[in-house]
């Protein structure tokens, strides 16, 4: 009884605390989409050394210093990646990985909790996810968040003047955010603000940005209404987050001037069902008002070109429902081929997360960041949302197989 009772504390937990064993594996039996080839390259094999070291091919021999997963002929696919969420506790950290997600862009947390995050996946002491932290939210009332660092105390009454606006910039730089979240409009998922009323001036998000560009940090921008959306595009935002009510003259700015779009869509849904993250009244009938809305600029955008990147904009909490496989599963339905939609969540989000070169491929040289799914993607989207396997940063985080007792 005590064994078992530990055994279940064992698996409820990020491993033992404490540096994880780093060990080689060759993933055998595998149906490979490597994220760049819109095809599968059957009865693969691919070997990790901490990074994707090769790929090999079914039947050849594996040298014993590899410990062998058998993936019994399931899919293998690059780790999604969530490029909004605002996970900042070990327990959601982890409800990702395990749903596939092996890389996550905060979109603002109350307390630096998401540098921490980043921080341990590092040091190799969790399995991951990667994280790449926003910090504390650059907007025009900031409330608790002020408590997050000393410096932050004179922003008691607001952020609004240049000075105010480069000091919480430059507090979030110094304090690791590797990417600054602002707002162009108020927000959707609170009853008593107007989603489509703007909130700062082009002049303020354009102080904003350039001076995280001094640092080299781009900024992401919170925006459904247009004219927010628009003032953010203009000032120079690296991704509009929502969109929901973009015009066609903003989208054509996006598409030229490279600024991504990433929807979260999934969490319009959340709004009008109860339970999830968000829940109430207003919240269902404004869920369903901007759902229409921003279906029909998904599939403007989509049309035009502009780079979509996928958010599931939720806690990752116990009663979290939305995850990235459903994002994806929505951008098929709305005119995505599967290919497409599964580079919104691989290659294309870490374009928008400037890591391309790193990771969301299955290819020699990249992080082993890699998910087994039951079913071939490229016919049903739907495979997603089976992780078997999760493997992060080389780190096995997640194995369901075997089903059957060995
Ligand atoms: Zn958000």
């Amino acid at each position: 009884m005590k064994r078992s009772i530990f055994f279940l504390l064992a698996i409820c937990s990020f491993a033992s605390w404490g540096q994880l064993p780093q060990k080689n594996y060759a993933l055998t039996n595998v149906n490979l989409f490597n994220g760049v080839d819109n095809r599968i390259i059957t009865g693969s094999v691919i070997y990790v050394n901490g990074k994707i070291e090769k790929i090999g091919k079914a039947g050849e021999a594996i040298p014993k210093e590899y410990e062998i997963i058998d993936c019994q002929n399931n899919y293998a696919i690059p780790g999604m990646m969530d490029a909004h969420t605002h996970i900042n506790n070990l327990e959601s950290a982890k409800r990702a990985l395990m749903s596939g997600v092996t890389t996550f862009r905060t979109a603002g947390v109350s307390a630096y909790q998401d540098v921490s995050l980043r921080d341990l996946a590092k040091s190799g002491r969790i399995a991951g996810p990667v994280v790449i932290p926003a910090g504390v939210f650059v907007t025009p009332n900031p409330g608790e968040t002020i408590l997050a660092d000393p410096r932050l105390g004179v922003l008691i009454n607001g952020v609004n003047t240049d000075d105010e606006l480069k000091l919480l910039v430059n507090v979030n730089i110094d304090r690791g955010a590797e990417v600054i979240k602002t707002r162009g409009t108020e927000r959707a998922g609170l009853p008593e603000t107007d989603p489509r009323q703007q909130s700062y001036t082009q002049r303020q998000l354009k102080v904003i940005i350039d001076e995280a560009a001094k640092r080299n940090v781009p900024v992401m921008i919170h925006a459904h209404g247009d004219e927010g959306a628009r003032a953010a595009v203009a000032a120079g935002a690296r991704s509009i987050e929502h969109g929901t009510f973009l015009s066609d003259e903003t989208l054509k700015l996006m598409k030229e001037k490279g600024c991504f779009l990433v929807p979260t869509y999934i969490t319009l849904e959340d709004l009008t069902k109860p339970g999830g993250d968000y829940s109430g009244a207003v919240l269902e009938l404004r869920g369903r008002f901007m759902m229409p809305a921003a279906e029909k600029v998904f599939k403007k955008a989509h049309a035009l070109g502009v780079k979509i990147a996928t958010g599931a904009d939720n806690d990752y909490t116990p009663v979290s429902t939305s995850r990235i496989s459903l994002e994806c599963e929505h951008y098929v339905r709305m005119g995505m081929t599967n290919f497409e939609a599964i580079q919104s969540a691989t290659v294309v989000a870490a374009e928008l997360l400037r890591i391309q070169d790193k990771t969301g491929r299955i290819q020699p040289g990249f992080e082993a960041d890699i998910v087994i799914i039951p079913g071939n993607p490229l016919e049903d989207i739907r495979a997603l949302q089976d992780a078997l396997i999760v493997m992060s940063n080389g780190h096995v985080a997640l194995k369901r197989l075997p089903f059957g007792k060995e």
